[in-house]
């Protein structure tokens, strides 16, 4: 079965199509800059040599196209025709308390993400868009939903409401959801393997790292508590979002800085985070050189970050009432040595060490914890695509004679 993994941003459309036989990826890309200047499509078909295409592309309907015309395109494309794409699965942010699991796209479950849109009205409109040009552009391939919210779904009660009255919740559905789900399952799931064990009898810390962080208590292979809420802005700090702030600072900001509620979001998911404490920059890789140069600011927004990760790991075992392994995921987790050594250093009394050598890895999957340790650490790069691909798979191969 090949299916052709979507993931749709606001301006930005990634994709991948994956042979599911062998899980390999036949091609990949991305288009960047929908509807504005500068439009264009990075397309890779498998050996081929990678392509660059610019032109107008007014939506996501005409992106969806010029990516399938790539895909079956005679020098550069992977395919012959677009019926060779047996099924689609698209990355859908917000499936609210309604959505699960993966789910085949219907007109009842589509009508179930536009229900989300309310909840996240930045993220899942993109993701219609992308549903609906595919089911328009390729009507009678199954199309099948993957959420970010989804592997967050068994958290307890306790974990997931806010100190809010609590008809808000019934009325708005104001609570925990957490995102990056597919990508904590995943790391979480691989890392039980490394360890021979079944997820299920294991309590897991996954961090996912990147421009986006968060971090996932997962006890016997259920997400339990996580730090991003009701949006992706809560809990730890990020790239350019502030993460968990005490709510006061909101009103002092409108009244002494004169701003409005948008201007507020704005500030606290672009302009906050480690790029608001260093005043510099929101990637660790600036911070961490410009530190190393003496930089006071990029030290403490390195130092902040690391407190917080640590913070968290501290109150997840408290959540699970203990910890098997630690898993670092995404790209500050997958690459930064010094970030994990600055994180684990000092949780040696939960059982976990670090393996000075073994951290030297990037990018790639490996134990970096001693070997004796009680408590494993391990670096796992996630592969959310192909997560979307199997659950697809998973679902379509029941309804597909191939
Ligand atoms: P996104 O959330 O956008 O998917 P990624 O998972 O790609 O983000 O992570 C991007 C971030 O990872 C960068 O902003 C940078 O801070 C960090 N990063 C990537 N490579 C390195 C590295 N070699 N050393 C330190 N940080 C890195």
């Amino acid at each position: 079965m090949i299916v052709f993994v979507v993931n749709c941003g606001s301006s930005s459309i990634k994709y991948q199509l994956i042979d599911m036989t062998d899980e390999h990826v036949m091609a990949k890309g991305l288009i960047e800059r929908i509807g504005m200047e500068g439009s264009n499509l990075k397309h890779s078909g498998g050996d081929k040599e990678p392509v660059r295409l610019e032109q107008p592309i007014p939506d996501h309907k005409a992106g969806i196209n010029m990516i399938l015309d790539a895909l079956v395109h005679p020098e550069y494309g992977v395919i012959k025709e677009m019926g060779d794409i047996d099924a689609v699965g698209h990355r859908v942010v917000h499936g609210g308390e309604r959505f699960t699991d993966s789910m085949l796209i219907t007109s009842d479950v589509l009508a179930g993400i536009k229900a989300c849109c309310d909840i996240a009205p930045l993220h899942n409109p993109p993701n219609l868009n992308g549903i609906e040009a595919c089911m328009e552009i390729m009507s009678g391939t199954p199309q099948v939903a993957v959420f970010d919210t989804a592997f967050h779904q068994t958290m307890p009660k306790v974990a997931y409401l806010y100190g809010l009255p609590y008809e808000l919740y019934v009325k708005y559905g104001l609570r925990r959801y957490g995102f990056h789900g597919t990508s904590h399952k995943y790391v979480a799931q691989r890392a039980a393997e490394l360890m021979g064990e079944r997820m299920s009898d294991l309590r897991i810390i996954t961090c996912h790292l990147g421009n986006g962080a968060s971090i996932t208590a997962i006890k016997y292979g259920k997400s339990v508590d996580t730090s991003m809420g009701y949006t992706p802005l809560e809990g730890l700090i990020m790239g350019t979002r502030s993460g968990e702030i005490d709510p006061a600072i909101i009103p002092f900001l409108m009244e002494k800085e004169g701003m409005d509620a948008q201007q507020i979001y704005d500030y606290l998911n672009r302009q906050s985070g480690i790029l608001g404490i260093s005043g510099l920059s929101s990637d660790f890789r600036d911070l961490e050189e410009a530190a190393n140069n003496g930089d006071e600011r990029a030290q403490l927004a390195i130092d902040v970050f690391a407190y917080k990760v640590k913070k968290y790991i501290g109150s997840y075992v408290a959540a699970m009432g203990g910890l098997d392994a630690i898993v670092f995921t995404a790209g500050l987790g997958e690459n930064s040595p010094f970030m994990r050594d600055k994180i684990c250093n000092g949780l040696e009394y939960l059982g976990t060490r670090i393996d000075q050598l073994a951290n030297k890895t990037r990018g790639k999957e490996r134990e970096i914890s001693v070997k004796r340790a009680r408590v494993k650490i391990f670096v796992i790069p996630t592969n959310e695509e192909l997560v979307i691909a199997r659950d697809t798979y998973n679902i379509c191969r029941r309804i597909i004679k191939l």
